[in-house]
């Protein structure tokens, strides 16, 4: 693989941008490698400076479900820009992609657009403690909610003490109203709302958890959170940036039958462009500004061109209904993972749901971070590499999920079976 190019460009990248990167793990520092810059991307394919080609499982770390530059995304996207990229007063289009979350989510009334998952979060967690008149929330440990202040307590491969922040820069106070739980661990959620009765605004949960690695909810762990926030007059938010759309027209919620209180979406939403939402019931929605006192805002919210190719993906998703043909094509790279592994002798478990997966090398059953933990990220480390030299990018840490999108065809998940059967570690 020749690497000339992006080695030159990010050489000058870290001149003038921290670590030569926009967000940190692109930096492709726990798979001890150099980062590879793009150039452009088709369907399936990713395309760098050197003009390498790779078959891509990140897409873009979950948006590009349609594949990349999918034509009818891209013509919605000039059509739309033709008339001007953004005037800060009401469009149609935003009503519309409303009413198609409003319709695809049985939970949502209303729903507000952002221009991030992490605005979607930070709304909902101020929306939930607005509306309850109490500080304290529930998160996951190994959950992802975006880099809010408040919930960067053992996100991932944070630090897993009680109340302390996983990154430099956050005060104590920000975090001392966040109680962090075991994932698919509902009985621990029992014991801190017992341990603070009147005091929780909300538990926050990805009701599948797609930033520890894919790991699915165990049965009945979400019904139970349900009945817990319900008890307890407390909020369910789902944060459903990754899983809202990927895994069923709709959210994780649909499949699990599980009503949130609030939901937050992002990613497909957009269809490659910034956004973010947060939905939820009527009566809880109004407490935002104008309607009420919780007070949200945004320069650039529901920009008509993120807007435009956010439709366009979701109209095109609603039409093409491709979620049973991505999950058989998903359990067949799976399958055939597992057996070229087997025969190895390489010790991995792989988590499956829909077209998300994440191969861990790691011998136990991984439900919730401490086994997550328990991976060999060296071993998943020289994997990537040799993955990436044979043609393949995958998200270049351990902990992370990977995708397939509707332009993977058998002959990708075949090239992809060949290069893991020439792998050796
Ligand atoms: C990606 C992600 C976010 C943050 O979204 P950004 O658009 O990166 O701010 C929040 N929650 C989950 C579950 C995510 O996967």
């Amino acid at each position: 693989m020749q690497n000339r190019k992006s080695a030159q460009l990010f050489k000058k990248a870290q001149k003038v941008i921290p670590g030569g990167v926009n967000s940190p793990v692109r930096a492709f520092k726990s798979v001890g490698a150099a980062p590879i810059f793009i150039q452009k991307a088709k369907g399936p394919w990713l395309y760098d400076e050197d003009a390498n080609r790779y078959i891509d499982y990140c897409g873009s770390w979950g948006p590009m479900i349609l594949g990349h530059a999918h034509k009818d995304v891209l013509a919605a996207v000039k059509k739309t820009m033709a008339n001007g990229t953004s005037y800060g007063i009401p469009t149609r289009l935003e009503t519309q992609l409303a009413e198609m979350i409003v319709a695809a989510f049985p939970s949502i009334d209303k729903v507000r657009l952002v221009s991030s998952g992490t605005e979607a979060v930070m709304t909902a967690i101020r929306l939930a403690r607005g509306a309850t008149a109490r500080d304290k929330v529930v998160k996951f440990v190994g959950c992802y909610h975006g880099h809010v202040d408040s919930l960067l307590v053992s996100a991932g491969s944070g630090l897993m003490t009680l109340g302390t922040p996983s990154s430099r820069g956050i005060p104590k106070d920000f975090v001392k109203n966040t109680l962090p739980a075991p994932y698919n661990n509902a009985d621990a959620v029992e014991k801190l709302f017992a341990k603070y009765p009147g005091q929780i605004a909300a538990v926050i949960v990805e009701p599948v958890a797609g930033n520890m690695g894919v790991v699915p909810p165990k049965p009945g762990f979400l019904k139970k959170l349900r009945t817990l926030c319900t008890k307890n007059r407390a909020l369910l938010i789902f944060d459903e940036v990754i899983s809202g759309f990927r895994l069923t027209y709709g959210g994780a919620q649909t499949i699990y039958k599980t009503k949130a209180d609030l939901t937050t979406l992002g990613k497909i939403i957009g269809g490659g462009f910034p956004i973010g939402a947060v939905g939820g019931k009527a009566s809880i929605m109004n407490k935002l500004a104008p309607e009420g006192a919780v007070y949200q805002a945004g320069t650039l919210s529901g920009n008509p061109v993120c807007v435009a190719a956010g439709i366009e993906t979701l109209r095109q998703l609603k039409t093409q209904n491709p979620y049973k043909k991505l999950a058989v094509l998903t359990e067949y790279l799976c399958d055939g993972m597992t057996e070229q592994l087997d025969r190895k002798g390489i010790g991995h478990k792989i988590n499956r749901i829909g077209s998300m997966f994440t191969l861990f090398f790691n011998d136990t059953e991984v439900t919730d971070y401490t086994t997550a933990a328990k991976s060999d990220t060296k071993q998943y480390a020289k994997y990537f590499r040799h993955m990436l030299n044979s043609g393949v990018y995958l998200p270049p840490s351990q902990f992370e999920a990977n995708f397939i999108s509707t332009t993977h065809k058998k002959t990708h998940i075949d090239q992809t079976l060949q290069a893991i059967e020439n792998l050796k570690l």
